[in-house]
């Protein structure tokens, strides 16, 4: 079996994201210290999209530095040549990482449709929004800039 794939296409990498329930979002505070969150998210078209609470930490630091990089990864499944040797046990995994930078949406129509693409992640029905509810959320995008991809123990795509 190949141990480790790279993955160089938008389209690979896409059917990893697309399959994924969270992701863990890395950025980069003023001090030059890293803080990281799990979070939900949409995917469209090379574009990831987040919301939140409209205050916080992460707000803070995102609005004072945009850069961040995402990370997905799925299918975890433990495997072992030996199960009395430490050393032959590993971590199969599909794993994605992308890089880019943080816009606010504002506009309360691109918000809806920001709020539909993330829906649709996790099921597949239209939803419509109360307007105070898509006013209160904070909602942004991260524009993929640049991606690596990388299998292991994982022979293929699905
Ligand atoms: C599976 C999963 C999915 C999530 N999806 C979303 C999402 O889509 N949108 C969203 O806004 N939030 C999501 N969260 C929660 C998110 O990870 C943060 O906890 C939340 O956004 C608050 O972040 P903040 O920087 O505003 O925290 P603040 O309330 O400003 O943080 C205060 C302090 O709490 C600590 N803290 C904050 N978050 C965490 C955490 N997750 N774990 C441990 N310590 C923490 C930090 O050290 C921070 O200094 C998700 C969490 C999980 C586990």
């Amino acid at each position: 079996m190949r141990k480790t794939t790279f993955l160089k296409k938008l389209e690979e990498i896409e059917i990893i994201i697309k399959k994924c329930q969270t992701c863990h979002v890395a950025m980069v505070d003023q001090y030059g210290k890293p803080y990281l969150l799990p979070f939900n998210f949409g995917y469209d078209d090379g574009v990831v999209y987040l919301h939140s609470d409209q205050t916080g930490k992460k707000i803070d630091i995102l609005k004072n530095n945009p850069a961040v990089c995402i990370n997905f990864s799925k299918d975890h499944d433990l495997f072992m040549a030996n199960d009395h040797v430490a050393c032959s046990y590993g971590m199969a995994y599909r794993s994605v990482l992308v890089y880019g930078n943080v816009e606010f949406i504002t506009e309360n129509d691109k918000k809806i449709e920001a709020l539909n693409i993330f829906m649709k992640q996790y099921v597949d029905r239209d939803f419509s929004y109360a307007e105070p509810s898509v006013k209160n959320v904070c909602i942004f995008k991260v524009k993929i800039e640049d991606f690596t991809g990388k299998m292991y123990h994982h022979e293929n795509l699905e």
